[in-house]
């Protein structure tokens, strides 16, 4: 056997996951872009809340069923309403992201997370004076 053979194969195969990758990755784009605004940023807020509480689940520790994970999901939101903004306004701004009329700017802070806006509707008015809260 010569190597030739077994190289051809490689590279085919890395083709093809190459391929397969780039696929998937299309489809969760299109699927992302095929959402409202809001819609993607609901997604967004309960994915990566998710997948923050579920790091911080013990390994043999029973898993919860589906609502109870929905419920400490959106509580957990409502905790952190700068990095959650959609859940978190859900109830003052019912129209953020796209019809919010107090978008602030959420700087990047990694590796925490990567930014983005926030509702400002329930702001402190005083805090806007000093230049909004941090
Ligand atoms: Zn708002």
């Amino acid at each position: 056997m010569t190597d030739y053979r077994e190289s051809q194969v490689d590279a085919q195969l890395d083709e093809y996951f190459a391929k397969r990758q780039a696929a998937r990755a299309a489809r969760v784009r299109a699927f992302l872009d095929s959402l409202t605004a809001r819609e993607r940023a609901l997604f967004r807020d309960a994915a990566v809340m998710g997948y923050v509480r579920g790091t911080m689940h013990p390994r043999d520790a029973e898993v919860p069923l589906n609502q109870a994970i929905v419920d400490d999901v959106v509580h957990a939101c409502f905790v952190y309403p700068d990095l959650y903004p959609a859940v978190a306004t859900i109830e003052r701004c019912p129209g953020f992201p796209e019809k919010c009329p107090n978008l602030r700017v959420v700087p990047a802070d990694p590796p925490t997370h990567d930014g983005g806006v926030r509702c400002g509707c329930a702001d402190d008015p005083e805090d806007e004076s000093e230049g909004g809260r941090a």
